[in-house]
Order: structure tokens, then sequence, then C-alpha cells
């Protein structure tokens, strides 16, 4: 944070995800971006092809990088994402090194609740909550206009909000009862075949068929009316809203986005429920929650905001 320049020109913005890499170039001057790379899936070659982009784009006066997993953000290291098999990577420095400008590092929801708060729906608002549905569950928070960040910038780690003392499936850090391991783009398919072998172990279902379950198949087979995946999608819609309210219950924003693959391919699946049902475990009054008009591009956004 805090890394500003003078008179930019062009500003790189790099959003590195588990299941996708976006580049975008963002022209100081009018603050449009452009998204100039975009891949679906990712690597760890990730870097090169990185830079590959970035030497063809002309000159740059400053790089903003939103990355999952734990970060340090003063030493601009990723410290650690098993998804992307990184650990300990000084990405800052090497940016910097080869393109010697200003570059600076954030976790990615709280780089989506930056994109939101300056170029999204969050413009006029003190208080915002930012929910990403991807890989896991992360959350970005504006309190009284401040951007809350934490020691080293990996605040809000809501994913591992724990929804249920009596869990038996476990979540990605390796504990039981959160929230991720129901919801997130992970979680989903452990959860179904979870109770495909559990409480639906005699059930019909067109989830059985599927070698390779991914959160996807939920939703299709809701829609076709398949029995299993309309259960088990109403437990994660349930588990959504007690997930937020939480967050309502913690932040008290006036505005809440949620946003990334799980919520931007299932818009209305995801959520309905939410609006339905978080009242019930709320004690805050409930904000305005919807879907960010940002898309994919949130967290590129979310990523260049302190250099313009
Ligand atoms: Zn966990």
């Amino acid at each position: 944070m805090g890394v500003r320049a003078t008179n930019m020109g062009k500003i790189a913005s790099i959003d590195l995800g588990v299941e996708h890499l976006s580049v975008g170039l963002v022209d100081a001057a009018t603050q449009r971006m452009k998204v100039v790379y975009r891949e679906r899936g990712n690597d760890p070659g990730f870097m090169r092809r990185v830079f590959k982009v970035l030497d063809g784009a002309g000159r740059l006066d400053g790089i903003g990088i939103s990355s999952p997993g734990t970060i340090d953000m003063n030493k601009g290291i990723i410290l650690g994402c098993p998804n992307l098999k990184i650990r300990n990577l000084p990405i800052v420095e090497r940016m910097r090194d080869r393109y010697g400008v200003p570059v600076s590092l954030l976790n990615d929801a709280i780089a989506g609740v930056m994109g939101e708060k300056f170029y999204g729906a969050g413009r006029e608002e003190s208080n915002i909550a930012h929910i990403k549905f991807g890989s896991g569950i992360g959350c970005g928070v504006i309190a009284d206009n401040r951007v809350l960040l934490g020691k080293d910038g990996n605040a809000h780690e809501v994913g591992h909000y724990v929804i249920n003392p009596f869990s038996t499936l476990k979540c990605s850090c390796g504990k039981f009862g959160h929230w991720e391991a129901y919801c997130s783009g992970r979680g989903i398919p452990n959860f179904v075949k979870y109770m495909l072998n559990g409480k639906y172990s005699h059930a019909r279902s067109s989830l059985r068929q599927k070698k390779q379950l991914v959160a996807k198949d939920l939703f299709t087979a809701a829609k076709k009316r398949d029995k299993v995946a309309l259960d088990v999608l109403k437990v994660v819609g349930m588990i959504n809203a007690m997930g937020i309210a939480n967050v309502i219950n913690s932040y008290d924003p006036e505005l809440i986005t949620i946003g990334n693959s799980v919520v931007l391919e299932n818009e209305d699946a995801i959520l309905r429920p939410i609006i339905k049902d978080v009242g019930k475990y709320t004690v805050n009054r409930v904000p305005k929650i919807i879907v960010t008009p940002l898309d994919y591009r949130l967290s590129l956004y979310g990523a260049v905001s302190d250099f313009l």
C-alpha cells in the first residue's frame, strides 16, 4: 500500500486466480481498463506468461497484483497458495527488477472490495464488504471508508468461519465445519460426494455418474430437477445465508457485493437464497446484497486502485 507516483501513464494490473489469470492495462488519465490477457486455468508457469504480456505492453508506470492464498503484503511475497503450487514467491521484487516501476501486492478479496469502492457499486458507500466465491471463499472489507488490511494483508478469512460444529466434512485448510468446505468452487463437489456417500447413499442421482465432479455439475443437475441436487443446493443456500449473516454481524456494511466464478456462473441460484434467508441469522440491519457489476474485472480494478 501507499505506492504512489506522479505523472502516471499506463498501469498494469494482474489478477492471479486459482482458476484464471488476467492482465489489464489502465490508462491513468482516463482510468479506463483494457483486459489484454485472460486465460482459464492456471499453472506454475504463470510468471513467464505474465512477463510475455507485460514485455509487449509498452512503457509501464506501475504494476498492481491481486493474489489468492496468503501474502506478506509489506514484503511483497506470496507466502503460500497450495492450489497454485506457490510458496514464498517474492513477486513484487521480481516485477520491480524486471520493469523498474512501483509494484503493489494485495489479497484478491481486498482488491475486490477496493475495486467496488473506486470503480463499482460502492462509490457512494463508506461501509462495504465484498465476498469472493472462487475455489475458496474470501472477503474484503471497507469500514468507515478505511480498507481493513490486517498486519500482513490477509484480513477476513471468512471462508473458515465455522457454520457447523458437528461437521465431518474436511475443509481445504484441514479443519472441519468451515463455510468454504460446503460452498466454494472446490468445496461444492466435495460436499456433493459427501452427501451421495452419506445421507443420499441409496438415492438415484445424475450426479453419481460424474467421474470428475465440479461445482457447475450441481447447478446443472438442479436445473434438471435432480432431487439430490435440489436438496444439496438448498443446504448450500442456507449455509451461504449463515456465512453472509456472520459478515453482516461482524462489520455492519451498507453494501455487500458477491462475485467470482461460483457466483458469476450461477447468479440467481446463489443470490436468491441469501436474500431470502440472511435475515434469519442477523442482528444488524440487512444491507443491500448484489452481484458485483464489475464481474471478472473487479480485482483487476482493485489491484491498481492504489495508483490512480
Ligand atoms: Zn477451513
